[in-house]
């Protein structure tokens, strides 16, 4: 996984083309091209059971004088020094307005598609509410849930 988003040889290349024009869909053209499996879902809202998730995002975005765009679920982003291309795409992506997390992290509803934290992201925040992890929102799995 880590070598599949290595910095390809001509990394310099790439990263110039990126910074030279971030716009969305020459980012999108390079992404399909070096990393064509890196996306692997994206959604408009997270679940209202982490509403301090959005918050974050929402703040992030009027720091950065931006407007949240979609929280984009990624296969793999490092900090570390073989990936520079990646984390080029992660900064500019963010500072968009996308909310760019790896899936070791975020998740989707099963049901309504809104996001999630993983099992393993949730535990290793220390959340106690909703008290018990679920791979669904509560408003999904309440029995009489209007959806
Ligand atoms: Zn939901
Ligand atoms: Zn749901």
């Amino acid at each position: 996984m880590s070598s599949k988003y290595q910095d390809p040889s001509n990394k310099d290349v790439i990263i110039e083309a990126i910074k030279n024009s971030p716009i969305l869909g020459k980012l999108e053209k390079i992404i399909d091209k070096y990393f064509p499996d890196w996306i692997k879902t994206s959604t408009p809202v997270f679940s209202s059971d982490y509403l301090f998730m959005e918050k974050n995002w929402k703040n992030f975005c009027a720091e950065h004088k931006t407007t949240p765009k979609r929280i984009v679920i990624v296969e793999f982003l490092s900090l570390d020094s073989d990936h520079e291309v990646i984390q080029i795409l992660w900064d500019i992506l963010t500072k968009m307005g996308f909310c760019v997390r790896s899936e070791d992290e975020l998740t989707l509803c099963k049901n309504c598609r809104c996001a999630l934290p993983t099992e393993r992201y949730y535990r290793a925040l220390g959340l106690s509410a909703p008290e018990k992890y679920m791979n669904v929102c509560t408003d999904c799995s309440s029995p009489n849930h209007s959806k």
